[in-house]
């Protein structure tokens, strides 16, 4: 950890200079020189920016612009420990508002302000993938802490008052448990070392592509694109002159209440990165890149030494599996706190060095994605699952699940429940099940596939996973009846609020109206007026926003509304429009300084 004794302490330049010239200087790889420029200055001052922007021959402002959209590069100075709470809800039932501020308090400083002297500052992040294991704190983008506890606190604000440096810190607390509790054909298999790519090499890339069509293979990131006709359409498309078809696994698993990803990417990454070599020969791809989330980062040593290993068996790098020209090598791109990257669009630009702004389609990435050539993005379970059919068959993986939904899924379940953790199933499977297989009792709602999925009652639980019923992307979040259902869609309106990339006016505004009337609501001042505006608002936001993030962003509370109403009756109090703040009092101000205090000073007193 950088020693700074404050914020004035000299930038060493050279150093940064030094991170732009491994890169070879290269524009798409400005995330990427960000991030690790900022692990050695804790921070980005205007030095740091002019000295990477010369380095890759950008302006300023453009590498300044580009820093600014992502929330884990700081163009504002951090503590040397730089403390960020998972803000999701679970984490929130679990006490980490109350822990967050014990923290502060016990630290001496403001949430969102640094210590004097830039040693500590601390806020929260939206949800840090760690809901089986929470209340979670991520340090310094790097490092995971869970389940804290009012002992952890203590002691956490002990060692870093005494600057006891992060890799000393009690080990037990930053373990991360795989917490399986079933597992089926994905997270129950032998790790997977070439048996899929060798079935691929012996079958051929077109009778490979056959088997996956065969399975039904369907995107597990939620959208549901059939795998095969993705990979097809990439295939036809023409590459650029001297280029490459490209594949991309999307690890960057944003969407609050979900952690399958980071449990497949500990327990099997074999698996998926198997499926992606086998992707690539399909394709014909000879690059790939694995995007990582970047509160995934603890992660980044144990994904580079998988490839370093394969690449020592023959399984990646040239001439795989000793047939000549089937080269391929993955690039791990960490991602740097960006929910709207988990958008295939978004992560493309992302890769390719830029602010993460979902693209206009068409032209879609099978044709031209990553640096304008033809690119498949499939999620890490997808590519797992693609492994595995190349290796035993379309027709074996196409008899698991549902006639419309073949296969297992995995889903990370989190919330009120005894065995919070990963659970694989055959689709088809109630959620009726997966309640009692994890120990919820006195249920009163679940959110399934994260804040953009939907939110369903008792009387729904008999309902069953799949696309045709009730697709996910794999979280479930359990919420037993203590909970206030109004509270779970505020704290859901507060992330989409926060993650919109501000680049269309419906979801940037829509979003933010929609926090203030629920906060509006939540202080006690709701109107029946309150609820027609938040409809409005939501239908607004279905119809008219420029991605997949503002169109469901208010899809928890469309569903808290008609399944949960009386959570809102209680706080719509008036038939009539009730202000959100007193309107005279905050005049006061004003009344001071032009020096009056008569009656027509006071909007009361008027009339
Ligand atoms: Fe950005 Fe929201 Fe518009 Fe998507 S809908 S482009 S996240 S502002």
């Amino acid at each position: 950890m950088p020693d700074f004794a404050d914020d004035s302490a000299p930038i060493d330049l050279a150093a940064v200079d030094a991170v732009v010239r491994r890169h070879g200087g290269r524009r798409d790889a400005l995330v990427q020189i960000l991030r690790e420029v900022q692990a050695i200055t804790r921070w980005l001052p205007h030095e740091a920016i002019a000295t990477i922007a010369a380095g890759v021959q950008l302006t300023p402002a453009i590498v300044g612009g580009v820093a600014s959209f992502y929330r884990f590069f700081h163009l504002q100075p951090v503590g040397e420990y730089h403390l960020l709470w998972s803000d999701n809800i679970i984490d929130q039932m679990a006490g980490s508002r109350v822990l967050a501020a014990e923290l502060c308090r016990q630290l001496g400083i403001v949430p969102g302000q640094i210590s004097t002297g830039g040693l500590v500052s601390t806020g929260f992040t939206s949800c840090t993938g760690m809901g089986d294991q929470g209340p979670a704190l991520l340090v310094n983008q790097h490092q995971v802490l869970t389940r804290m506890n009012s002992e952890r606190v203590a002691e956490l604000a002990e060692l870093v008052l005494a600057r006891v440096p992060v890799v000393d810190w009690p080990a037990q607390w930053q373990q991360v448990d795989p917490q399986l509790r079933r597992s089926d054909q994905l997270l129950a298999a032998a790790p997977m070392l070439g048996a899929g790519l060798q079935a691929c090499l012996a079958r051929g890339a077109e009778a490979t592509l056959a088997e996956i069509d065969g399975s039904r293979l369907r995107g597990r990131g939620g959208a549901g694109f059939r795998t095969a006709d993705k990979w097809r359409l990439c295939r036809r498309a023409p590459v650029l002159p001297g280029g490459s078809r490209i594949v991309v696994c999307n690890a960057d698993e944003g969407e609050p209440g979900t952690f399958k990803d980071r449990v497949l990417l500990s327990c099997q990454p074999d698996a998926v990165i198997e499926g992606m070599t086998i992707a690539a020969r399909v394709l014909g791809a000879r690059h790939a890149f694995l995007y990582l989330r970047g509160e995934y980062r603890y992660l980044l040593e144990s994904l580079q030494a998988v490839l370093e290993r394969r690449r020592a068996q023959g399984l990646l790098g040239r001439n795989i599996l000793g047939e000549p020209g089937f080269d391929l090598e993955i690039e791990i791109h960490i991602g740097a706190g960006a929910y709207v990257c988990g958008e295939e669009s978004s992560l493309i630009e992302s890769l390719e060095g830029k602010r993460g702004t979902p693209r206009i389609r068409p032209p879609f990435p099978v044709e031209r994605g990553y640096l304008g050539q033809p690119t498949v993005v499939n999620n890490v379970e997808t590519f797992c699952a693609a492994a595995h059919i190349a290796e035993r068959g379309g027709a074996w993986w196409a008899a698991i699940g549902t006639p419309q939904s073949s296969g297992t899924k995995v889903h990370s379940i989190s919330g009120d429940c005894e065995r919070p953790g990963i659970y694989e199933y055959p689709f088809g499977t109630s959620i009726e099940q997966m309640l009692h297989d994890c120990g919820a009792q006195r249920t009163q709602a679940v959110q399934v596939g994260g804040p953009s999925g939907i939110c369903l009652a008792a009387d729904e639980f008999g309902r069953r996973i799949g696309f045709e019923d009730v697709p996910t992307a794999g979280a479930l979040m359990v919420f037993d009846q203590t909970r206030d259902m109004f509270d779970v869609a505020r704290n859901f309106s507060h992330f989409f609020a926060h993650e919109s990339c501000g680049f269309c006016t419906p979801c940037r505004v829509g979003t933010e109206l929609v926090v203030r009337r629920m906060d509006k609501l939540a202080a006690g001042h709701g109107s029946m007026f309150d609820e027609g505006e938040l409809r409005e608002l939501e239908a607004l936001l279905h119809g008219t926003t420029h991605c997949g993030l503002g169109a469901s962003a208010t899809n928890p509370l469309r569903d808290t509304l008609l399944r949960f109403r009386p959570a809102y009756e209680r706080r719509l109090q008036s038939p009539r429009f009730t202000p959100a703040f007193d309107l005279d009092a905050e005049l006061a101000p004003a009344r001071h300084v032009t020096g009056r205090d008569d009656a027509g000073a006071h909007l009361e007193r008027q009339g």
